[in-house]
């Protein structure tokens, strides 16, 4: 029952950015995995579906907190009064040094167990996307920086791609189905990467924020299930709706001018996806004793395959549902064409 609150787990943990894009998925997978889990909420107007977030939220038994991570004082009491175990950060991209502060409360109540930065992307000490990404980057190295240096104990999760049409002009993919009119391929679209549905980026950084094996390691996810060029995910497309699209060519010169426009988000997601698409940044050996795979980790566990996920997209596409998406939560204006075309078997 999709209400019942799961069997007690007396883990305490503090999530800031739980009705975010990411967070969404890794607040639904600590209540879901029974966690006494406390959402950090900014005390600001918020959208009906983020409201609708917290009370599902909370009817599976999380507790509800105002604030800001950046407030030290509030965070040492919060942090000390329910005795958080594991603080968990999804907060934004314009919004990651707010870290900080957060990792100043952590290290004056010398108690938490564990702490996941908000990344959940790509290795940052590895990857080194052009400019504006990259300035995204070196944040988040500063975060790791400050943790490292006041001993508070990590866990850094690299989930990769989420699993979607990998748009250059958005900032959130995974909200809308791949296109219908005409579909981009970045470069020669032959360098692969690795996709991940939302569900299993949260439960499966759930299961390691809590696991003695990923004490201050980075935790990559690659399911070689998931390993796609643009190519391959636009056929995939293509079979699903049972059509071909026309393809159109992103050269990697149009992509660094993208970048270079400066323009947020468009320009920080051109340069990521320069970086996945034309540089190849997923791929990469990893034997450093600090990085742990996922599927190596939890065997047991299956990833949701990215075929399953174009499912759903099509079959989005043929109920003509598109038009449910376009709240204003996730998506910005350049992806709202998709919505008019159908065509599909
Ligand atoms: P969103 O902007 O969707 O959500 C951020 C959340 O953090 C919001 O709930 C926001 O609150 C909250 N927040 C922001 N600042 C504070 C603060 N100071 N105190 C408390 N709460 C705060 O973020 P994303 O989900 O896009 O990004 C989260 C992480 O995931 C980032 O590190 C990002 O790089 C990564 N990411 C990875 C993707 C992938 O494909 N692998 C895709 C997208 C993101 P409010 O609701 O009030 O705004």
């Amino acid at each position: 029952l999709p209400n019942t609150p799961a069997p007690a787990n007396k883990t305490r943990v503090l999530m800031a950015g739980g009705t975010g894009f990411i967070g969404e998925f890794v607040a639904r997978a600590s209540v879901d995995a029974g966690f006494d889990t406390f959402l950090l909420i900014r005390p600001c107007p918020t959208t009906t579906y983020k409201q609708a977030l917290i009370k599902e939220f909370q009817e599976k038994g999380a507790t509800l907190i105002h604030g800001v991570i950046n407030d030290k004082e509030l965070m040492e009491k919060i942090l000390k009064e329910h005795e958080i175990e594991i603080v968990i950060s999804l907060v934004g991209g314009r919004d990651l040094l707010d870290q900080l502060i957060l990792v100043e409360a952590m290290k004056s109540i010398k108690t938490i167990k564990r702490y996941i930065p908000s990344e959940f992307g790509h290795d940052v000490d590895r990857a080194t996307p052009v400019e504006p990404g990259l300035r995204m980057y070196k944040q988040k190295r500063t975060v790791r920086r400050a943790v490292e240096e006041c001993g508070i104990p990590y866990t850094y999760i690299c989930s990769n791609s989420i699993a979607s049409w990998p748009y250059y002009d958005n900032s959130h993919p995974a909200q809308l189905p791949p296109p219908l009119d005409h579909m981009h391929i970045y470069g020669d679209g032959s360098v692969k990467a690795y996709f991940v549905d939302g569900n299993d980026i949260g439960r499966l950084a759930i299961k390691a924020a809590s696991d003695i094996r990923t004490l201050n390691k980075i935790v990559h996810f690659r399911p070689q299930s998931n390993y796609y060029s643009m190519n391959e995910l636009a056929s995939l497309w293509e079979n699903k709706i049972g059509r071909t699209i026309p393809r159109v060519t992103i050269s990697e010169d149009l992509l660094l001018a993208l970048a270079a426009e400066n323009i947020e988000p468009d320009s920080v997601v051109a340069s990521l996806t320069h970086d996945i698409f034309i540089k190849g940044c997923h791929n990469y050996n990893s034997d450093d004793p600090k990085e742990v795979d996922i599927g190596t980790l939890f065997p047991e566990e299956t990833f949701r395959s990215l075929e399953d996920c174009f499912e759903d997209f099509a079959q989005l596409v043929r109920e003509k549902k598109t038009n449910d998406y376009d709240d204003g939560d996730h998506i910005n204006g350049n992806l709202k064409g998709t919505k008019n075309d159908d065509g599909v078997k």
